[in-house]
C-alpha cells in the first residue's frame, strides 16, 4: 500500500495504560494491530502511572519549591522512559519504531514551564520517520521553547500533545486510549444505568469537564475544538468503539440533554446585608481575584431597604482563604455578617438540544422539587443549567435528573 492511500491515526496512551511492562507490551502489540490494518501511527505516551508524582516527590526532598526549569528537565523525563520502552517493545515485535521527545518531534511551546502552551510543530522529521515505514512514539507533555530549554505543558498535557499533532500532521483522528470506556451520560459510579455515549461535541464536552476531567484533559477538547480535530476516547482494554469528541452537527441537537455532572467541590459564601450602592462588588471580589480565586456562581438578590445579599461559590480548597478576604472586606463596606456554607454541591444538566426547547429548566426543578430537594442558586449558559443544593443529596439528584430525562440504558431501577 503506498504512504497515500493509507490512513495516518494518532494514537495517545495515557499512565495507566502503559503503567508496568505487561502493559506496554499490550500496547506495542495494539499499535501493531492498527499498523497491520493498513495505517500509519504515531503514537504519544504518557508517563508510566505514578512516575510523574514520584518525580515531583524527589525534587520537594531538595526544596518546597525547586526550580521551574530543572523541574520540567526532570518532569520530562517521565515520558522519556515510557516511549524508549514502548519503541524497544515494538521493535522486539519485529516491526520498526522510533520514539522521539518533544525536541526532536519540534513540539515548540513558548517559555512558560509547568504549563507552556504548544505554539507549532514542525512535522518535517516525524513526516520522514512515517516514509521510512516506522511507528512513531512521541514523548507526550513536552516540549521545547526558543532558546532550547526543555519545558512542560502542565499535569494531564499528554492529551493536547496527541491533539496538536493530530492537527499539524493532519491525521485522520486522534484516538485517546485511557482505563475508561468513553463518556458516560453520567458517572457511573453513581448511576449504574449510565450510558456511553456515541458523540459529543465539543462544546458539551467542555460544559461535562468534571465527567470528563478524568478521562481527557480539558486543554486538549478546547485546542481539538479551534483544529477541528475528531477525538476518539476510548478503552486500552477493550476492543469496543468507544466516544467520538467533535464538531457540533445539526441532528445533535434532537438530543435534549446529554448528560448529568454533579460537583462536591463547591462552597458557598454569603455576604449578608451589605448596603446595595455602586462599587460594592468591585470592593467584594477585586481581593478575590487579585489572589487569584476562581469565582463559579454569583447571585445578588433585589435589595430591601437599601440592603442585600450577595452570595457566590468558589472551590471548597479556596473557601478558607476566600472567607478570610472577603470577612476582611466586610466591615470595610459595612456589610452585617459574612456567612459560609461548605455543605453544598452543585448539579448540572448538559445539553445542546437545550437551545431550541422551552421547558428543561422546568424540568430540571420539578425533579429536585419531587424528590424534596432544595435549590439555593441557579445558573444557566445556552446549554447548560446548574443548580446548588445540599452535599448530602447529590447522588439522589444526579440519579434522578438521569431518570427523568430519559438518559438511561434500560429502566432504571435506582
Ligand atoms: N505524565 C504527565 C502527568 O502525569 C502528563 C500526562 O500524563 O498526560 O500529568
Ligand atoms: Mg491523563
Amino acid at each position: 500500500m503506498s504512504s497515500l492511500t493509507m490512513a495516518l491515526i494518532v494514537q495517545k496512551y495515557g499512565g495507566t495504560s502503559v503503567g508496568s511492562i505487561e502493559k506496554i507490551k499490550k500496547v506495542a502489540e495494539r499499535v501493531i494491530e492498527t499498523c497491520e490494518r493498513g495505517n500509519r501511527l504515531v503514537v504519544v505516551l504518557s508517563a508510566m502511572a505514578g512516575q510523574t508524582d514520584a518525580l515531583m516527590r524527589l525534587s520537594k526532598e531538595i526544596t518546597e519549591t525547586p526550580d521551574p526549569r530543572e523541574l520540567d528537565v526532570l518532569l520530562a523525563t517521565g515520558e522519556q522512559m515510557s516511549v524508549s520502552l514502548f519503541a524497544m517493545a515494538v521493535k522486539s515485535m519485529g516491526y520498526d519504531c522510533r520514539s522521539l521527545l518533544g525536541f526532536q518531534a519540534a513540539i515548540h511551546t513558548d517559555q512558560i514551564y509547568g504549563k507552556a502552551r504548544i505554539k507549532k510543530i514542525d512535522t518535517d522529521h516525524i513526516l520522514k520517520e512515517l516514509d521510512e515505514n516506522r511507528i512513531v512514539a512521541v514523548a507526550g507533555f513536552q516540549g521545547i521553547d526558543e532558546r532550547r530549554n526543555i519545558t512542560t505543558l502542565g499535569r494531564g498535557g499528554s492529551d493536547t500533545t496527541a491533539v496538536a499533532l493530530t492537527a499539524a500532521l493532519k491525521a485522520t483522528v486522534c484516538e485517546i486510549f485511557t482505563d475508561v470506556e468513553g463518556i458516560f451520560s453520567a458517572d457511573p459510579n453513581i448511576c449504574t444505568h449510565a450510558r456511553k455515549l456515541d458523540r459529543i461535541s465539543y462544546e458539551e464536552m467542555l460544559e461535562l469537564a468534571s465527567l470528563g476531567a478524568r478521562v481527557l484533559d480539558i486543554r486538549s477538547v478546547e485546542f481539538a475544538k479551534r483544529f477541528n480535530v475528531p477525538i476518539h476516547v476510548r478503552s486500552s482494554f477493550t476492543r469496543d468503539e468507544g466516544t467520538m469528541v467533535v464538531a457540533e452537527k445539526k441532528e445533535m441537537e434532537r438530543v435534549l440533554v446529554s448528560g448529568v455532572v454533579s460537583d462536591k467541590n463547591e462552597a458557598r459564601i454569603t455576604v449578608v446585608k451589605v448596603p446595595d450602592r455602586p462599587g460594592i462588588a468591585f470592593k467584594i471580589f477585586d481581593p478575590v481575584f487579585k489572589a487569584g480565586i476562581v469565582v463559579d456562581m454569583i447571585v445578588q438578590n433585589p435589595s430591601a431597604e437599601g440592603l442585600t445579599d450577595l452570595s457566590f461559590t468558589v472551590t471548597k480548597t479556596q473557601f478558607q482563604e476566600t472567607l478570610t478576604l472577603v470577612r476582611g472586606v466586610a466591615q470595610e463596606i459595612g456589610a452585617e455578617n459574612v456567612l459560609g456554607d461548605q455543605d453544598i454541591a452543585k448539579v448540572s444538566i448538559v445539553g445542546l438540544g437545550m437551545r431550541n426547547h422551552a421547558g428543561v429548566a422546568s424540568k430540571m426543578f420539578e425533579t429536585l422539587a419531587r424528590e424534596n430537594i432544595n435549590i439555593t442558586m441557579i445558573s444557566t449558559s445556552e446549554i447548560k443549567i446548574s443548580c446548588i443544593i445540599e452535599e448530602k443529596y447529590t447522588e439522589l439528584a444526579v440519579r434522578a435528573l438521569h431518570e427523568a430525562f430519559g438518559l438511561g440504558n434500560e429502566k432504571e431501577k435506582d
